[in-house]
């Protein structure tokens, strides 16, 4: 009786052994939710955005949610002068990238690199910028800074291929974050120039109005709405910005020192327009509730610049890529399918198939298949600049 009893428990601890195994196993995994909160740290004009820094980087330190702050080089400068250490101290607790030497100052960025190439427009970005960077690495301590972005709608090729020549890498991969049109693919990071980057990331961006009435309430549903359509495409990245002299002036504050390609001296630099402190306070506690909204979303989590390359790895340095990926590629930067005869394996340990056998002919199949390839390679490359659009004003 008693070793049927046993045989029996076993029998039990078996299938049960079975059986838990596939009920974790099935249980449905929660889509990861990221969220890069980024703010472009830029007023080097007026004193009370240094406050602003300051009571943003505490409050989400309170948190434990790590911010990128992308510091212009002269506000970093002015902190140091103004013996700011408390601010500095406070960023210091999140990611610090840069965000250009003068900012608004002319020649910006792309005013500069208009008539250059690639390769003298990396070295002319680096001799006006890299001053920049190594200031305000120098100023926050720390190695290396983590990401780029554009002043304003200063987009250029050649600063994002140049970052390294700037100190601007997260363990050797240079990364940009901003938002704009220029390139992009339709909402998700992607690898441009060499550097990792999160750009246009439309639909995947959305930020709350600080002061209007309601905005906490609009602000929270649009949140909600994109996180619910991610969770349910498996997860993805949520981009949300904004810059810290925001909550302390009403107008940004180059608007009255620079626009339209002014270019006063130091010395007559205007104060942009200020918000009463009890106005700036009313608004960092509505957005507070803001992030408490997004931190009490299911699968969401608060990630920085500095997690960018771990969190998307180029696999191309570890695995190479197929030629099917290769082509697969290039169908979705043109938006169609096409011919490709003289293209060649990036890798040649990777056996992966082509994705689609039937569009691969090799040059040794004649003469007219290599004449046809010319052709198709002409017209590739003309459809190839469509990407570059003219992007959407965004301020700052
Ligand atoms: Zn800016």
């Amino acid at each position: 009786m008693t070793s049927r009893v046993s045989r029996v428990a076993v029998l039990f601890a078996v299938v049960l052994a079975s059986i838990v195994p596939r009920v974790v196993a099935a249980a449905p995994r929660t889509p990861e939710i990221d969220v890069i909160l980024w703010f472009d740290t830029e007023d080097y004009i007026s004193p009370s955005d240094d406050e602003a820094d300051k009571r943003l980087a505490e409050m989400l330190s309170e948190r434990k949610i790590r911010a990128t702050f992308k510091v212009v080089g002269e506000k970093a400068r002015v902190l140091e002068r103004h013996g700011r250490q408390d601010v500095i101290a406070a960023l210091k607790k999140h990611c610090i990238g840069f965000h250009a030497n003068f900012h608004s100052v002319h020649p910006a960025p792309a005013e500069y690199l208009a008539d250059c190439g690639l390769l003298d427009g990396m070295a002319e970005f680096a001799r006006r910028e890299g001053p920049g960077a190594a200031d305000v690495r120098r100023v926050f301590g720390v190695p290396s800074l983590a990401c780029y972005g554009q002043p304003g709608s200063s987009w250029a090729s050649q600063a994002i291929a140049a970052e390294p020549m700037c100190g601007i890498t997260v363990d050797g991969v240079p990364c940009y974050v901003d938002s704009g049109d220029h390139v992009g693919m339709g909402g998700v990071p992607f690898w441009y120039a060499g550097a990792l980057v999160v750009y246009d990331m439309h639909p995947n961006e959305t930020r709350m109005d600080l002061f209007a009435p309601g905005g906490l309430e609009k602000g929270e549903k649009e949140f909600a709405a994109i996180a619910h359509r991610l969770a349910h495409e498996g997860g993805g990245l949520i981009s949300i910005f904004y810059h810290p002299c925001e909550w302390v002036t009403s107008q940004f504050w180059d608007d009255p020192n620079f626009r339209r390609g002014a270019n006063p001296p130091p010395e007559q630099w205007k104060l942009p327009r200020q918000r009463t402190p009890q106005e700036a306070e009313r608004a960092i506690r509505r957005f507070a509730d803001y992030i408490d909204a997004m931190r009490s979303t299911p699968g969401v989590r608060f990630v920085a610049a500095c997690d960018l390359p771990k969190l998307y790895p180029d696999r191309l340095m570890t695995e190479g890529a197929s030629p099917g990926e290769v082509l697969e590629l290039a169908v979705a930067c043109c938006g169609r399918t096409y011919r490709v005869s003289m293209m060649k394996p990036l890798a040649a340990r990777s056996s992966r198939p082509p994705i689609n056998s039937r569009y691969w002919r090799w040059p040794w199949r004649g003469s007219s298949t290599a004449r046809r390839t010319r052709t198709r390679r002409a017209s590739w490359r003309s459809d190839c600049s469509a990407p570059i659009r003219r992007r959407r004003a965004k301020g700052g």
